[in-house]
Protein backbone atom coordinates (compact mmCIF):
# COMPACT_ATOMS: atom_id res chain seq x y z
CA UNK A 1 0.00 0.00 0.00
CA UNK A 2 1.56 3.23 -1.25
CA UNK A 3 2.75 5.98 2.09
CA UNK A 4 0.67 8.55 -0.20
CA UNK A 5 -2.66 6.82 -0.04
CA UNK A 6 -5.61 8.91 1.32
CA UNK A 7 -6.11 7.71 4.55
CA UNK A 8 -9.96 7.94 4.09
CA UNK A 9 -9.80 5.55 1.26
CA UNK A 10 -7.79 3.25 3.70
CA UNK A 11 -4.21 4.61 3.78
CA UNK A 12 -2.25 5.56 6.79
CA UNK A 13 -2.98 8.88 8.71
CA UNK A 14 -0.09 11.24 8.75
CA UNK A 15 -1.08 12.66 12.59
CA UNK A 16 -0.99 10.10 14.79
CA UNK A 17 -1.04 11.62 18.13
CA UNK A 18 -3.41 14.20 19.36
CA UNK A 19 -1.95 17.49 19.21
CA UNK A 20 -0.77 19.42 22.55
CA UNK A 21 -3.52 21.24 24.31
CA UNK A 22 -3.31 24.37 26.02
CA UNK A 23 -3.31 25.00 29.33
CA UNK A 24 -2.06 28.88 30.43
CA UNK A 25 -2.89 28.29 34.22
CA UNK A 26 0.78 27.64 36.10
CA UNK A 27 1.97 27.33 39.46
CA UNK A 28 1.67 32.04 39.26
CA UNK A 29 -1.97 31.43 39.05
CA UNK A 30 -1.95 28.89 42.15
CA UNK A 31 0.26 30.51 44.33
CA UNK A 32 -2.21 33.70 43.84
CA UNK A 33 -5.27 31.70 44.52
CA UNK A 34 -4.04 30.01 47.70
CA UNK A 35 -3.24 33.51 48.97
CA UNK A 36 -6.83 34.67 48.08
CA UNK A 37 -8.12 31.77 50.03
CA UNK A 38 -5.82 31.65 53.35
CA UNK A 39 -7.12 35.56 53.51
CA UNK A 40 -10.51 34.38 54.22
CA UNK A 41 -11.67 37.23 51.95
CA UNK A 42 -13.05 35.28 48.72
CA UNK A 43 -15.16 38.74 47.39
CA UNK A 44 -15.52 42.17 49.26
CA UNK A 45 -18.09 43.81 47.01
CA UNK A 46 -20.73 45.30 48.99
CA UNK A 47 -23.82 45.27 46.92
CA UNK A 48 -24.89 49.63 48.63
CA UNK A 49 -22.40 52.66 48.51
CA UNK A 50 -19.90 52.07 50.43
CA UNK A 51 -16.11 52.18 49.69
CA UNK A 52 -16.25 48.06 49.21
CA UNK A 53 -18.89 49.09 46.55
CA UNK A 54 -16.20 49.27 43.88
CA UNK A 55 -15.14 45.68 45.36
CA UNK A 56 -12.07 44.46 47.24
CA UNK A 57 -8.00 44.55 46.84
CA UNK A 58 -7.37 41.87 44.25
CA UNK A 59 -10.97 43.18 41.88
CA UNK A 60 -9.50 46.90 42.20
CA UNK A 61 -5.71 45.75 41.52
CA UNK A 62 -6.89 43.78 38.73
CA UNK A 63 -8.75 46.66 37.21
CA UNK A 64 -5.53 48.96 37.98
CA UNK A 65 -3.57 46.66 35.96
CA UNK A 66 -5.99 46.32 32.71
CA UNK A 67 -6.00 50.67 32.60
CA UNK A 68 -2.34 50.24 31.87
CA UNK A 69 -2.10 46.97 29.79
CA UNK A 70 -5.04 48.03 27.15
CA UNK A 71 -4.33 52.20 28.27
CA UNK A 72 -7.52 53.44 28.91
CA UNK A 73 -9.00 55.82 31.66
CA UNK A 74 -11.14 53.04 32.68
CA UNK A 75 -11.42 48.90 33.05
CA UNK A 76 -14.55 47.54 34.88
CA UNK A 77 -14.02 43.98 36.11
CA UNK A 78 -16.95 41.43 35.75
CA UNK A 79 -17.69 37.40 36.09
CA UNK A 80 -18.32 36.88 32.53
CA UNK A 81 -17.94 39.00 29.30
CA UNK A 82 -21.57 38.11 28.01
CA UNK A 83 -22.03 39.70 31.60
CA UNK A 84 -20.16 42.81 30.28
CA UNK A 85 -21.71 43.11 26.68
CA UNK A 86 -25.02 43.59 28.79
CA UNK A 87 -23.85 46.01 31.06
CA UNK A 88 -22.12 47.65 27.81
CA UNK A 89 -25.62 47.65 26.01
CA UNK A 90 -26.80 49.58 29.14
CA UNK A 91 -24.50 51.60 29.98
CA UNK A 92 -24.26 53.53 26.77
CA UNK A 93 -28.35 54.30 27.33
CA UNK A 94 -29.88 51.36 25.02
CA UNK A 95 -33.61 51.84 25.01
CA UNK A 96 -36.06 49.41 24.44
CA UNK A 97 -37.35 49.42 20.77
CA UNK A 98 -33.66 51.05 19.90
CA UNK A 99 -32.17 49.09 17.19
CA UNK A 100 -28.52 47.69 17.50
CA UNK A 101 -26.30 46.55 14.60
CA UNK A 102 -24.31 43.58 14.80
CA UNK A 103 -22.88 41.04 13.32
CA UNK A 104 -24.32 37.85 12.59
CA UNK A 105 -20.59 36.03 12.45
CA UNK A 106 -20.30 36.14 16.38
CA UNK A 107 -21.24 34.21 19.83
CA UNK A 108 -24.68 34.48 20.74
CA UNK A 109 -24.03 36.67 23.55
CA UNK A 110 -23.53 39.80 21.63
CA UNK A 111 -26.71 39.80 19.98
CA UNK A 112 -28.52 38.54 23.28
CA UNK A 113 -27.24 41.58 24.79
CA UNK A 114 -29.22 43.77 23.25
CA UNK A 115 -32.12 41.94 23.56
CA UNK A 116 -31.90 41.85 27.42
CA UNK A 117 -32.32 45.37 27.11
CA UNK A 118 -35.81 44.99 25.13
CA UNK A 119 -33.97 46.39 21.99
CA UNK A 120 -33.85 44.93 18.86
CA UNK A 121 -30.66 43.37 17.31
CA UNK A 122 -30.30 43.81 13.66
CA UNK A 123 -28.33 42.01 11.26
CA UNK A 124 -25.44 43.29 9.33
CA UNK A 125 -23.01 41.27 6.79
CA UNK A 126 -19.79 41.11 7.03
CA UNK A 127 -16.62 41.87 5.19
CA UNK A 128 -15.13 38.45 3.38
CA UNK A 129 -11.69 38.84 4.40
CA UNK A 130 -12.00 39.78 8.26
CA UNK A 131 -15.23 38.55 8.70
CA UNK A 132 -15.87 41.15 10.73
CA UNK A 133 -19.14 43.88 10.04
CA UNK A 134 -18.51 45.38 6.82
CA UNK A 135 -19.53 49.53 7.42
CA UNK A 136 -21.33 49.81 4.47
CA UNK A 137 -23.60 46.80 5.01
CA UNK A 138 -23.92 48.48 8.16
CA UNK A 139 -24.70 52.23 6.88
CA UNK A 140 -27.40 50.59 4.67
CA UNK A 141 -29.09 49.43 7.72
CA UNK A 142 -29.43 52.05 9.81
CA UNK A 143 -32.76 53.41 10.30
CA UNK A 144 -34.53 56.07 12.13
CA UNK A 145 -34.29 53.96 15.38
CA UNK A 146 -30.52 52.25 15.20
CA UNK A 147 -28.79 53.89 18.05
CA UNK A 148 -25.12 51.80 18.35
CA UNK A 149 -23.34 49.56 16.55
CA UNK A 150 -22.00 46.21 18.12
CA UNK A 151 -18.50 45.64 16.45
CA UNK A 152 -17.15 42.11 17.11
CA UNK A 153 -13.38 41.50 16.58
CA UNK A 154 -14.08 38.05 15.25
CA UNK A 155 -11.53 35.22 14.81
CA UNK A 156 -8.75 37.27 16.53
CA UNK A 157 -8.87 40.22 13.84
CA UNK A 158 -10.20 43.75 14.63
CA UNK A 159 -13.04 44.93 12.85
CA UNK A 160 -12.72 47.94 10.19
CA UNK A 161 -12.77 50.43 13.20
CA UNK A 162 -11.87 53.38 10.84
CA UNK A 163 -15.20 53.32 8.75
CA UNK A 164 -17.21 51.59 11.51
CA UNK A 165 -16.63 54.78 13.31
CA UNK A 166 -16.49 57.06 10.74
CA UNK A 167 -20.18 55.52 10.20
CA UNK A 168 -21.41 56.07 13.56
CA UNK A 169 -20.26 59.79 13.52
CA UNK A 170 -21.84 60.73 10.79
CA UNK A 171 -25.32 59.03 12.09
CA UNK A 172 -24.74 59.89 15.61
CA UNK A 173 -24.34 56.48 17.30
CA UNK A 174 -22.39 54.67 19.84
CA UNK A 175 -20.04 52.02 19.29
CA UNK A 176 -19.30 48.59 21.44
CA UNK A 177 -16.16 46.38 20.86
CA UNK A 178 -16.87 42.65 21.56
CA UNK A 179 -13.29 42.09 21.64
CA UNK A 180 -13.52 38.40 23.30
CA UNK A 181 -11.24 37.31 20.72
CA UNK A 182 -8.80 39.33 19.75
CA UNK A 183 -7.49 40.39 23.43
CA UNK A 184 -3.69 42.06 23.12
CA UNK A 185 -4.02 42.25 19.19
CA UNK A 186 -3.66 45.85 17.28
CA UNK A 187 -5.52 48.09 14.95
CA UNK A 188 -2.97 50.76 13.09
CA UNK A 189 -1.46 51.36 16.38
CA UNK A 190 -4.35 50.71 19.04
CA UNK A 191 -5.17 47.99 20.82
CA UNK A 192 -8.03 46.56 19.47
CA UNK A 193 -11.40 46.85 21.87
CA UNK A 194 -10.39 50.10 23.14
CA UNK A 195 -11.41 52.58 20.05
CA UNK A 196 -15.28 51.80 21.14
CA UNK A 197 -17.26 53.85 23.33
CA UNK A 198 -16.72 50.73 25.53
CA UNK A 199 -15.23 47.48 24.55
CA UNK A 200 -13.99 44.71 26.53
CA UNK A 201 -12.55 40.80 26.75
CA UNK A 202 -13.74 37.65 27.76
CA UNK A 203 -11.98 35.66 30.81
CA UNK A 204 -13.94 32.48 29.75
CA UNK A 205 -11.69 28.99 29.69
CA UNK A 206 -11.66 29.03 26.16
CA UNK A 207 -10.03 32.05 25.43
CA UNK A 208 -6.79 33.12 25.41
CA UNK A 209 -6.62 33.81 28.78
CA UNK A 210 -8.45 32.70 31.32
CA UNK A 211 -10.22 32.90 35.12
CA UNK A 212 -12.48 30.07 34.84
CA UNK A 213 -15.17 33.12 33.70
CA UNK A 214 -14.74 36.15 34.19
CA UNK A 215 -14.56 39.75 31.75
CA UNK A 216 -12.82 43.02 31.52
CA UNK A 217 -14.85 45.94 30.60
CA UNK A 218 -12.61 48.87 29.06
CA UNK A 219 -13.74 52.62 28.29
CA UNK A 220 -12.61 56.33 28.02
CA UNK A 221 -15.53 57.74 29.20
CA UNK A 222 -16.03 58.63 32.77
CA UNK A 223 -19.90 58.19 32.98
CA UNK A 224 -20.02 54.86 30.65
CA UNK A 225 -17.38 53.72 33.64
CA UNK A 226 -19.37 54.43 36.41
CA UNK A 227 -22.99 53.41 34.83
CA UNK A 228 -21.22 50.06 34.21
CA UNK A 229 -20.21 50.06 38.15
CA UNK A 230 -23.46 50.71 38.61
CA UNK A 231 -25.15 48.17 36.65
CA UNK A 232 -22.63 45.67 37.59
CA UNK A 233 -23.10 45.83 41.10
CA UNK A 234 -27.46 45.92 42.27
CA UNK A 235 -27.79 50.06 40.82
CA UNK A 236 -31.26 50.79 41.63
CA UNK A 237 -30.13 50.09 45.25
CA UNK A 238 -27.35 52.42 45.36
CA UNK A 239 -28.01 54.92 42.91
CA UNK A 240 -30.07 56.84 45.93
CA UNK A 241 -27.44 56.83 48.43
CA UNK A 242 -24.99 57.74 45.97
CA UNK A 243 -26.93 60.65 44.84
CA UNK A 244 -26.83 59.44 41.00
CA UNK A 245 -29.70 61.34 38.67
CA UNK A 246 -29.19 59.63 35.99
CA UNK A 247 -31.74 56.58 36.11
CA UNK A 248 -31.38 55.23 32.68
CA UNK A 249 -30.96 51.26 32.54
CA UNK A 250 -30.41 51.91 36.13
CA UNK A 251 -31.57 48.52 36.89
CA UNK A 252 -28.92 46.65 38.62
CA UNK A 253 -27.26 43.26 38.37
CA UNK A 254 -24.78 41.30 40.03
CA UNK A 255 -21.90 40.97 37.09
CA UNK A 256 -19.02 40.83 40.39
CA UNK A 257 -15.51 39.40 40.15
CA UNK A 258 -14.78 37.62 43.00
CA UNK A 259 -11.20 38.09 44.54
CA UNK A 260 -9.73 34.74 43.28
CA UNK A 261 -10.34 34.94 39.74
CA UNK A 262 -9.02 38.53 39.77
CA UNK A 263 -5.89 37.21 41.38
CA UNK A 264 -5.44 34.66 38.65
CA UNK A 265 -6.19 37.05 36.37
CA UNK A 266 -3.71 39.99 37.40
CA UNK A 267 -1.22 36.66 36.49
CA UNK A 268 -2.98 35.93 33.06
CA UNK A 269 -2.40 39.38 32.13
CA UNK A 270 1.25 39.35 32.59
CA UNK A 271 1.13 36.17 30.09
CA UNK A 272 -0.97 37.75 27.26
CA UNK A 273 1.41 38.81 25.45
CA UNK A 274 3.22 36.03 25.02
CA UNK A 275 0.05 33.54 24.45
CA UNK A 276 -0.64 35.21 21.77
CA UNK A 277 2.70 35.79 20.19
CA UNK A 278 3.05 31.99 20.43
CA UNK A 279 -0.11 31.55 18.45
CA UNK A 280 0.57 34.29 16.13
CA UNK A 281 4.19 32.22 15.44
CA UNK A 282 1.94 28.59 14.85
CA UNK A 283 -0.37 30.28 12.85
CA UNK A 284 2.61 32.07 10.74
CA UNK A 285 4.47 29.30 10.01
CA UNK A 286 1.14 27.45 8.87
CA UNK A 287 0.22 30.02 6.70
CA UNK A 288 3.93 29.80 4.90
CA UNK A 289 3.49 25.64 4.62
CA UNK A 290 0.13 25.92 3.07
CA UNK A 291 1.17 28.70 0.47
CA UNK A 292 0.07 27.32 -2.64
CA UNK A 293 -2.50 25.31 -2.40
CA UNK A 294 -5.05 25.67 -5.15
CA UNK A 295 -8.17 26.76 -3.52
CA UNK A 296 -7.45 27.04 -0.59
CA UNK A 297 -7.24 30.68 1.00
CA UNK A 298 -5.28 30.63 4.46
CA UNK A 299 -5.75 33.87 7.03
CA UNK A 300 -5.51 37.47 5.61
CA UNK A 301 -4.22 40.28 8.08
CA UNK A 302 -5.23 43.94 6.69
CA UNK A 303 -2.28 46.33 6.88
CA UNK A 304 -1.29 47.76 10.35
CA UNK A 305 -3.46 44.83 11.94
CA UNK A 306 -2.19 42.03 14.30
CA UNK A 307 -4.27 38.72 14.55
CA UNK A 308 -4.84 36.65 18.16
CA UNK A 309 -5.92 33.30 15.71
CA UNK A 310 -8.50 32.55 18.51
CA UNK A 311 -9.52 30.41 15.33
CA UNK A 312 -7.05 30.42 12.14
CA UNK A 313 -9.57 30.63 9.29
CA UNK A 314 -9.23 28.79 5.97
CA UNK A 315 -11.76 29.65 2.99
CA UNK A 316 -12.09 27.11 0.73
CA UNK A 317 -12.75 27.58 -3.52
CA UNK A 318 -15.01 24.97 -3.85
CA UNK A 319 -16.00 25.59 -7.20
CA UNK A 320 -12.84 25.38 -8.56
CA UNK A 321 -11.73 22.47 -5.74
CA UNK A 322 -14.73 20.22 -7.41
CA UNK A 323 -15.30 18.65 -4.15
CA UNK A 324 -17.86 19.65 -1.24
CA UNK A 325 -16.33 21.40 2.24
CA UNK A 326 -17.76 18.23 3.73
CA UNK A 327 -15.38 16.31 1.38
CA UNK A 328 -12.11 18.04 2.37
CA UNK A 329 -13.40 17.81 6.16
CA UNK A 330 -13.57 14.35 5.99
CA UNK A 331 -10.36 13.67 4.06
CA UNK A 332 -8.46 15.98 6.67
CA UNK A 333 -10.10 13.98 10.04
CA UNK A 334 -8.80 11.19 8.59
CA UNK A 335 -5.27 12.17 8.37
CA UNK A 336 -5.57 13.02 11.95
CA UNK A 337 -6.39 16.92 11.63
CA UNK A 338 -8.09 17.79 14.51
CA UNK A 339 -9.51 21.03 15.95
CA UNK A 340 -11.45 21.58 12.51
CA UNK A 341 -14.96 23.18 12.39
CA UNK A 342 -17.01 23.26 9.35
CA UNK A 343 -19.19 26.63 9.42
CA UNK A 344 -19.66 29.49 12.03
CA UNK A 345 -22.90 29.80 12.86
CA UNK A 346 -24.94 32.95 11.87
CA UNK A 347 -27.08 34.38 14.60
CA UNK A 348 -29.45 35.60 13.07
CA UNK A 349 -30.58 31.60 11.69
CA UNK A 350 -31.12 30.25 15.30
CA UNK A 351 -34.69 29.82 16.12
CA UNK A 352 -35.22 32.33 18.45
CA UNK A 353 -34.70 34.70 15.57
CA UNK A 354 -36.21 32.83 12.96
CA UNK A 355 -39.21 32.44 15.24
CA UNK A 356 -38.80 35.76 16.99
CA UNK A 357 -39.53 34.75 20.54
CA UNK A 358 -37.23 36.39 23.11
CA UNK A 359 -39.41 36.60 26.02
CA UNK A 360 -42.49 35.15 26.74
CA UNK A 361 -44.28 32.83 24.46
CA UNK A 362 -45.62 35.99 22.60
CA UNK A 363 -42.77 37.03 20.51
CA UNK A 364 -41.59 39.41 22.36
CA UNK A 365 -40.10 42.34 21.55
CA UNK A 366 -40.91 41.90 17.84
CA UNK A 367 -44.46 41.86 18.26
CA UNK A 368 -44.59 44.55 20.84
CA UNK A 369 -45.16 48.30 20.17
CA UNK A 370 -41.91 49.10 21.19
CA UNK A 371 -40.39 47.30 18.05
CA UNK A 372 -41.18 49.97 15.34
CA UNK A 373 -40.51 48.04 12.51
CA UNK A 374 -40.66 44.92 10.76
CA UNK A 375 -36.75 43.55 11.10
CA UNK A 376 -35.80 40.71 8.69
CA UNK A 377 -34.08 37.54 9.43
CA UNK A 378 -34.36 36.05 6.74
CA UNK A 379 -31.72 33.51 5.01
CA UNK A 380 -30.57 35.85 2.54
CA UNK A 381 -29.61 39.57 4.68
CA UNK A 382 -26.25 38.40 5.33
CA UNK A 383 -25.14 36.48 1.79
CA UNK A 384 -21.10 36.40 2.71
CA UNK A 385 -21.84 35.54 6.42
CA UNK A 386 -24.18 32.39 5.17
CA UNK A 387 -21.90 31.35 2.35
CA UNK A 388 -18.88 31.06 4.08
CA UNK A 389 -20.61 29.22 7.15
CA UNK A 390 -22.97 27.15 4.21
CA UNK A 391 -20.03 26.12 1.95
CA UNK A 392 -16.49 27.55 2.03
CA UNK A 393 -15.23 28.23 5.61
CA UNK A 394 -13.50 26.24 8.11
CA UNK A 395 -11.79 26.85 11.18
CA UNK A 396 -9.07 25.25 12.79
CA UNK A 397 -9.25 25.71 16.93
CA UNK A 398 -5.71 27.66 17.28
CA UNK A 399 -6.28 29.35 20.39
CA UNK A 400 -6.87 25.45 22.72
CA UNK A 401 -3.50 23.86 20.78
CA UNK A 402 -0.20 24.89 22.01
CA UNK A 403 1.26 23.56 18.09
CA UNK A 404 4.94 23.45 17.96
CA UNK A 405 6.72 23.78 15.00
CA UNK A 406 6.67 19.47 14.53
CA UNK A 407 3.09 19.65 14.68
CA UNK A 408 2.30 22.88 12.45
CA UNK A 409 4.52 20.25 9.99
CA UNK A 410 2.51 17.18 10.42
CA UNK A 411 -0.58 19.38 9.53
CA UNK A 412 1.16 21.12 6.77
CA UNK A 413 1.57 17.33 5.55
CA UNK A 414 -1.92 16.43 5.79
CA UNK A 415 -3.27 19.01 4.11
CA UNK A 416 -0.35 18.40 1.47
CA UNK A 417 -1.23 15.03 1.06
CA UNK A 418 -4.89 15.09 0.31
CA UNK A 419 -4.27 18.14 -2.02
CA UNK A 420 -1.95 15.81 -4.00
CA UNK A 421 -4.66 13.48 -4.23
CA UNK A 422 -7.83 16.27 -4.73
CA UNK A 423 -8.27 13.46 -8.03
CA UNK A 424 -9.08 10.41 -6.26
CA UNK A 425 -11.20 12.46 -3.99
CA UNK A 426 -13.41 13.17 -6.84
CA UNK A 427 -13.52 10.39 -8.54
CA UNK A 428 -14.79 8.76 -4.51
CA UNK A 429 -17.24 11.61 -4.39
CA UNK A 430 -18.40 13.21 -7.29
CA UNK A 431 -19.74 16.42 -5.76
C1 LIG B 1 -16.61 34.03 24.36
C2 LIG B 1 -17.34 35.11 23.69
C3 LIG B 1 -18.34 35.86 24.34
C4 LIG B 1 -18.84 35.52 25.70
O1 LIG B 1 -17.86 35.56 26.68
P1 LIG B 1 -18.08 34.76 28.07
O2 LIG B 1 -16.97 35.27 28.94
O3 LIG B 1 -17.96 33.31 27.76
O4 LIG B 1 -19.42 35.11 28.60
C5 LIG B 1 -18.92 36.90 23.66
N1 LIG B 1 -18.55 37.23 22.41
C6 LIG B 1 -17.62 36.54 21.74
C7 LIG B 1 -17.24 36.96 20.36
C8 LIG B 1 -17.00 35.45 22.35
O5 LIG B 1 -16.08 34.74 21.66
Amino acid sequence: MSKDKLAILGGNKVISAPFKRYNPIGTEELEAAKAVIESGVLSQFLGAWHADFYGGPKVREFERMCEAYFGVRHAVTVNSWTSGLIAAVGAVGIEPGDEVIVTPWTMCASATAILHWNAIPVFADIEPNTFCLDPAAVEANITPYTKAIMAVDILGHSANMDNLLAVARKHGLKVISDTAQAPGTYYKGKMTGTMADVGGYSLNYHKHIHTGEGGILVTDDDQIAERLRLIRNHAEAVVGPKGEENLVNMIGHNFRLGEIESAIGIEQLKKLKNFVAGRQRAAELLTAGLQGLPGLRTPLVEPGCTHAYYMYPLVLDVEMLGLSRAVIMKALKAEGVEGLAAGYANIHLLPMYQKKIAYGSHGFPWSSDICRREVSYAHGICPVAEELHEKTYIGFAMCMHELDEKEVGLMVEAFKKVWTNLESLRSHFAR
